[in-house]
């Protein structure tokens, strides 16, 4: 009865919202549920939920498990899940058969993608042990993969003040806007950039367990036009690399990946005349020390281009009187900027956005300096940082050879988008 209630719910949800559902395995011939099912109806369940303080031997006392079980069952599940760090406010499963009241079974959700599994193993009571082997475990643990019911949603929205506030007005799950604003965080910037009138639209997966919803899947295409500006983003996989790490992410139409990284330099130079330094450097020409010097300096010609290593928007161009020269501060999401100084020429202003590798200005000798270079800072969170050893997205385009397949992704949504 229950399986069809959730089947009907289904539809009717289907129907409700004119979603397109699809899932793997059609209910009728999905064994696993059906075994499922079966299982719960057999076995008393009991449902623990993990409050502040208690342990893992505090709770199989509260199910009846007795200690020896307990200490089984830790060591049974040592290699899969560390059992003495359960978390608050999860709940943990125990099942029980009916007839005999044995321990049949415990379920505890590791994260949104796995169980741990805890069943008595049948143990072979014949088999003779050699003399190092170690007596069986009665328990086995095991990682299970949580497979959800999917159904693809479209949402659409237009921004009269903030993104987060339009999607309370759609009723979309704020989970699924927090991964679509991460989706574009390289190219748009949330905290400043958003315009009244901007549009999204995108298209993403929800999760359902026996019937019920349980939180937003992947998006799986996202269309953002930010002040006039058309961003696409679909979601690809070019399957495992060497490593065995999955190569995946979100790439514009032409195969770009949105997870941008800054250009190396922002500029063609002759060499570094000083690097990233939080000590003191002494400098003759002013015969002074400075207390570090958090930045990269770029020996270059008069008048050699400067580039924004990144999209963004210019939050001040102009003289700055404590040494910068003519400085260029360029904001590029909510973690990122960089500041350009010393230059001889600027060719922005502030509130003007600037594309990855546009010339911004040229190289100059203005403000403290000891002759033409490019002092060029990277500010993470407030903190200035060395642009040359920080951890950046990949932000490498599809390989040539699975252009194809991704050109049949963006087909596949690239109209429902719109
Ligand atoms: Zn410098």
């Amino acid at each position: 009865m229950k399986r069809i209630f959730s089947i009907l719910l289904i539809i009717g949800l289907i129907i409700a919202g004119g979603f397109i559902f699809f899932t793997n395995n059609s209910p009728e011939n999905e064994p696993e549920v059906v075994k499922h099912v079966e299982a719960k109806d057999l076995d008393r369940e009991m449902i623990i939920d993990i409050e502040s303080g208690m342990t893992f031997s505090d709770i199989c006392a509260l199910a009846g498990i007795d200690h020896g079980d307990m200490m089984e069952m830790v060591t049974a599940s040592e290699d899969v899940y560390d059992l003495t760090k359960v978390r608050v406010g999860r709940k943990i499963k125990f099942y029980f058969d009916r007839e005999t009241d044995n321990f049949t079974k415990l379920i505890y959700p590791i994260d949104t993608e796995e169980e741990l599994f805890i069943s008595p193993q049948e143990i072979d009571e014949e088999i003779e042990l050699a003399e190092d082997e170690e007596i069986p475990n009665k328990f086995l643990a095991e990682r299970k993969e949580i497979t959800y019911d999917v159904i693809v949603k479209t949402a659409k929205g237009t921004i009269n003040s903030s993104l987060y506030e339009s999607a309370m007005e759609q009723e979309i799950d704020i989970r699924a806007i927090i991964d679509l604003a991460e989706i574009f965080s390289w190219t748009i910037d949330f905290g400043v950039g958003i315009r009244e009138g901007d549009t999204y639209s995108f298209i993403y997966e929800e999760r359902y367990r026996d019937g019920e919803y349980v939180m937003p899947g992947k998006i799986i295409a996202a269309k953002f036009v930010n002040d006039g500006r058309n961003v696409e983003g679909y979601y690809f996989s070019e399957g495992e690399d060497e490593d065995g790490n999955v190569a995946d992410g979100y790439f514009a139409p032409d195969g770009e990946s949105l997870q941008k990284i800054f250009l190396k330099n922002p500029v063609s130079f002759k060499y570094i005349s000083s690097g990233y330094t939080t000590g003191p450097r002494y400098i003759a020409k002013f015969s002074a020390y400075t207390s570090s010097h958090r930045a990269i300096d770029y020996v270059a010609a008069i008048g050699t281009p400067v580039r924004s290593v990144g999209d963004g928007t210019v939050t001040s161009a102009g003289w700055n009187s404590s040494g910068y020269g003519n400085l260029i501060k360029v904001r590029h999401n909510e973690t990122f900027s960089t500041n350009y100084a010393h230059l001889s020429k600027i060719y922005v202003s502030a509130g003007q956005h600037v594309s990855q590798g546009e010339v911004i200005g040229s190289v100059g000798s203005t403000g403290y300096s000891t002759g033409p270079h490019l002092h060029y800072e990277m500010v993470k969170n407030g903190t200035k940082i060395n642009p040359l050893t920080i951890e950046l997205p990949s932000g490498k385009a599809i390989g040539e050879d699975k252009m194809e397949e991704f050109g049949q992704v963006v087909a596949k949504w690239q109209g429902q988008l719109n």
